[in-house]
């Protein structure tokens, strides 16, 4: 596979368009022009620079393949990467501004059970630029101004473990930032992890700080390990101590996503064990009702459920929100509109 020329930051273009001779600010042209999505072919540069770029350099890494729009806004992306490996994303529209949901694995190795993403495993992992793509080309698709974008926050929830691809992550975070190019900043963007601990304390040791969401699901290890298998690995205990570094080095609050799966997690017992966990603890826990999975046999709860259990939670004093359903109409959250299309080729 070639390399992928949105990996690289304006520095490293700079390097480049140096080191084949060309003048200085075409690296500048170029990165402007593929930030707001373009590819080489639609930037006004030599033809000779083209092609020699062209040899080495891939500047289509994702490609929209199909998109849906729900009655709500939201709108559904299926994204074809150059070699033929297929991701999707989501953009959701809210009040104060556009969140997109970005994959940063092809698959995932992390066998979560109710999960449609780590079906078939790990396929590979997404380089930096495919991941800032994802954003490049929905930004594109509207319009592509680079003053007005139509993405303002990121969460890296859609396929893939980002701290199992820790390196292209962090340079996809340090590029989305930067002030010439895409210009998302940390505190816009959340990374949702299902607790892979040492990379909790390297990203907190990096001073990028970004939302940090940690899938808990369950309190108590035997719990957690039944539908996770990284409790295997890491404990809830060693968990809230990262988490506990990542907030005195960061400042940020930390936030725990637990899916309510129906005779599972959302019993009374379990929301007095979140309490006696999380209790004054610079936390915040979101709910989301499961979205079933076909391929798995784990069923969602309904809203009354979801709600009494929230209450529970802020009856015991903790923060928390049920996540509302959106873009239902489309159908496909969490994978699935993946698995369908790989189902039906
Ligand atoms: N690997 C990262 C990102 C995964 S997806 C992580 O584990 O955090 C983002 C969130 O959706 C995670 O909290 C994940 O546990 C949850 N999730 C995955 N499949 C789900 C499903 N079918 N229903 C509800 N939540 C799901």
């Amino acid at each position: 596979m070639k390399k992928i020329l949105q990996d690289l930051g304006l520095a490293e273009l700079e390097n480049l368009i140096s080191a084949l001779g060309e003048k200085p600010f075409r690296a500048k042209q170029l990165y402007t022009g593929l930030m707001q999505g373009k590819k080489i072919s639609q930037i006004n540069v030599p033809a000779n620079l083209r092609t020699r770029l062209l040899e080495d350099y891939e500047d289509e890494p994702i490609r929209i393949l199909n998109s849906l729009t729900s009655s709500d806004g939201t709108e559904k992306y299926l994204f074809a990467l150059a070699d033929g490996n297929i991701i999707e994303g989501v953009l959701m529209k809210y009040k104060y501004g556009n969140t997109q949901c970005v994959s940063t694995q092809v698959g995932c190795r992390m066998g979560c059970k109710f999960c449609a993403s780590t079906l078939n495993g790990l396929v590979r992992n997404l380089s930096s630029g495919e991941i800032l793509s994802q954003i490049l080309v929905v930004n594109a698709a509207h319009g592509g101004n680079l003053e007005k974008r139509a993405v303002t926050n990121i969460v890296l929830m859609g396929s893939g473990e980002p701290l199992d691809n820790y390196d292209n992550v962090l340079t996809f975070l340090k590029n989305v930032s930067a002030p010439c190019g895409v210009n998302i900043s940390a505190r816009n963007i959340s990374l949702s992890t299902c607790g892979i601990v040492p990379k909790i304390y390297a990203l907190a040791d990096v001073q990028i700080p970004v939302n940090l969401t940690i899938s808990l699901h369950q309190t108590t290890d035997e719990g957690r390990a039944r539908t996770m298998p990284i409790a295997k690995k890491y404990t809830v205990a060693e968990i809230l101590k990262a988490c506990e570094y990542y907030f005195e080095k960061t400042g940020r609050r930390y936030i725990f996503e637990y899916s309510l799966i129906n005779g599972e997690n959302c019993d009374k017992e379990h929301a007095e064990g979140l309490i006696k966990l999380l209790k004054g603890k610079p936390c915040h826990v979101n709910l989301i009702r499961l979205n079933e999975v076909e391929e798995r046999d784990l069923k969602t709860v309904t809203e009354n459920q979801a709600y009494r259990f929230l209450g529970l939670l802020e009856k015991g004093g903790l923060s928390a929100t049920l996540r509302r359903q959106i873009g239902v109409d489309i159908g496909g959250a969490c994978g699935q509109l993946r698995a369908s299309y790989l189902k039906n080729e």
